[in-house]
């Protein structure tokens, strides 16, 4: 995805309320499985809704914050905790990194036209 024309990835995540050690994990983790060049693309917030972005994709099924109406539209990412959860439309879902989240991406482009 990071090396997709028009598109611009960002590592979107909260770190625990007790942080001591999480933090470092967390940048820890994005180096060794994603790379150095993401590392300069972590976004560390408790809020995820004052993050403007177009597309946020995320397991936990709701996600709120201090901005009601975020910029972006929560793709819910399938993982044990939320395969249950049913979603209202026009809510979707992204199965795992081998489902077409590339067809996501171009349904956002498309309404930005
Ligand atoms: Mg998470």
């Amino acid at each position: 995805m990071i090396h997709m024309q028009d598109t611009e990835v960002f590592i979107c995540t909260s770190p625990l309320r007790k942080y001591e050690h999480c933090i470092v994990e967390k940048y820890k983790w994005v180096e060794k499985h994603l790379g150095p060049e993401f590392v300069e693309r972590i976004i560390l917030t408790r809020d995820k809704t004052v993050v403007s972005a177009d597309l946020l994709f995320d397991d936990k099924d709701t996600i709120r914050g201090a901005e009601l109406n975020p910029s972006w539209e929560h793709v819910l990412f399938t993982c044990c905790h939320n395969r249950h959860v049913q979603l209202q439309a026009p809510r979707r879902r992204l199965l795992s990194w081998a489902d077409d989240w590339k067809a996501i991406l171009e349904s956002k482009r498309r309404q930005h036209k």
